[in-house]
């Protein structure tokens, strides 16, 4: 028996990957039965058969599992977000950084096209995520600055990229990897007989350790998460310790959050999308019953 990870998966085969040789291993049938899934990412037993072949017999449990795309076992997603095009909107970058942290993934936050945007902005909008207590790159991959600061928060990670369109996710891909022409684009979804057909995810290695997917994750932003828990998402709200338990944020008496964000400390534009996605949440919440 032998483990290794799971960096293909192509039509009912799966490579796996053991450090060193990748095999083509098909799923042991009993899978199918225990409504078991194996998905990109998974650390699986296998039994090696020849030299190139095997079989998957079990697989591991996992630290995280995005749906869209379906990948396993990412530990740190980059939060791919242009300062200047496409525009800068602060509820889909707290969104896109609130869904990651739900997925019990670890964000990383890379601001693109340092080159075209006003220093005092770029120094602004850095701050106040750093403050906030996130890790945060300002970045110009086309001149090739900041990409090694990128590839150090890389190392020994599963990683994967997150963020719009346009964003600049190919182009810091490639600069982190050149010569593997990896091809972030929006994952294409063709829906046609009721059948959805995803573009194949796959892991490239960079390293030993260090593992980048080839598709974006978080294609869709779910809030899954009851509306309550939302504000521990939130690790600034976290440091201010809002003493009423299960408080909403939103009108309680004494709420320390609120007291932040009028002293200015906690950022306006943080608390305008916490309270946009709880609203969101609570329409969700009251339609399921
Ligand atoms: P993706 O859709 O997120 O993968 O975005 P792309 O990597 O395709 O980049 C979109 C556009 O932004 C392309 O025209 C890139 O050349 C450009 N771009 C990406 N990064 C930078 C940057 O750091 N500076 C400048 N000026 N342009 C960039
Ligand atoms: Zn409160």
């Amino acid at each position: 028996m032998a483990t290794g990870r799971v960096i293909r998966a192509i039509s009912g085969f799966f490579d796996v990957n053991d450090g060193e040789v990748t095999r083509r291993c098909r799923a042991r049938g009993v899978f199918k039965k225990q409504g078991v899934t194996v998905l990109v990412g998974d650390i699986v037993e296998y039994e090696p058969m020849g030299s190139q072949e095997g079989v998957v017999v079990s697989v591991h449990p996992r630290s995280s599992e995005l749906v869209r795309p379906p990948i396993a076992n990412t530990d740190h997603a980059l939060v791919v977000f242009s300062f200047v095009t496409p525009d800068l909107t602060p509820l889909m970058l707290d969104k896109t950084i609130t869904s990651v942290l739900i997925a019990g993934v670890k964000p990383s936050i890379v601001f693109t096209k340092a080159d075209l945007a006003e220093p005092s902005f770029v120094e602004a909008v850095s701050s106040l995520y750093r403050k906030c207590g996130f890790q945060t790159l300002a970045i110009s991959a086309k001149q090739g600055e900041g990409v090694e600061q990128v590839r150090t928060l890389m190392q020994g990670r599963i990683n994967v990229f997150a963020g719009p369109s346009g964003a600049g996710k190919s182009t810091l891909a490639n600069a982190v990897a050149p010569g593997l022409k990896l091809q972030m684009g929006a994952v294409s979804e063709k829906i046609g007989r009721g059948r959805q057909t995803t573009r194949h995810v796959e892991l490239f290695q960079l390293d030993h350790e260090t593992w980048l997917a080839d598709a974006p994750g978080f294609s869709q932003l779910q809030l899954s998460v009851p509306a309550r828990e939302l504000g521990t998402f939130f690790p600034e709200f976290q440091k201010v310790n809002c003493a009423y338990r299960g408080c909403s944020h939103l009108d309680e008496e004494g709420c320390a959050v609120r007291a932040s964000v009028e002293r200015g400390e906690i950022a306006q534009s943080r608390y305008d999308s916490y309270q946009q996605m709880y609203h969101e949440i609570r329409e969700r919440e009251e339609n399921m019953y």
